[in-house]
């Protein structure tokens, strides 16, 4: 099966169980999405003043050009709640399929957790060691996001990527 097919086929399901929550759980959804977004920007802030854009350029941005299908249900659903539109992947472009002309196609509140997570060690060697803390302590509160986004959804069906 294509990757375009694939991506449809999970979109729509997960499309299907959101649009299948009472409004309490869909409000219980919301909440969580928002707190996980908050956190994502406050990931993203960390680093933003250390410029790297220009170190990515230096590189080539290594991680996203090898990076693969790290979207998981959850950031999907992280769209559906925010009502925000989503992107078109570019499975032909041999990279990362979200990897576009500008960047990324996702804006820093909706990365994956993979992607949102990761510093390689020319932008973590900038960061100071209180910094570092604060990196790896909302790394761990991220990932209990994730988990309670999870626990909305019975049978361990928002576990694993979307494609
Ligand atoms: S999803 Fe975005 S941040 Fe993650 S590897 Fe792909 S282009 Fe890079």
């Amino acid at each position: 099966m294509s990757f375009e097919k694939q991506w449809q086929d999970g979109v729509q399901e997960v499309s299907g169980a959101f649009g299948a929550l009472s409004e309490s759980d869909l409000q219980r959804l919301r909440a969580r999405c928002d707190l996980l977004m908050e956190r994502k920007r406050a990931l993203q802030a960390l680093t933003a003043r250390l410029d790297p854009a220009t170190h990515c350029a230096g590189c080539g941005g290594a991680c996203c050009v090898a990076g693969k299908y790290h979207f998981a249900r959850v950031d999907l659903l992280v769209y559906l709640a925010a009502g925000q539109p989503l992107f078109a992947p570019l499975f032909d472009n041999g990279l990362c399929p979200y990897l576009g002309e500008s960047g990324c196609l996702m804006a820093p509140a909706f990365r994956p957790f993979n992607c949102i997570t990761f510093n390689c060690e020319l932008i973590e060697d900038l960061l100071d060691d209180e910094e570092v803390a604060r990196f790896y302590r909302l790394e761990r509160e991220l990932r209990r996001n994730y988990g309670e986004i999870r626990s909305l959804f019975p049978g361990g069906s928002m576990d694993r990527a979307l494609l």
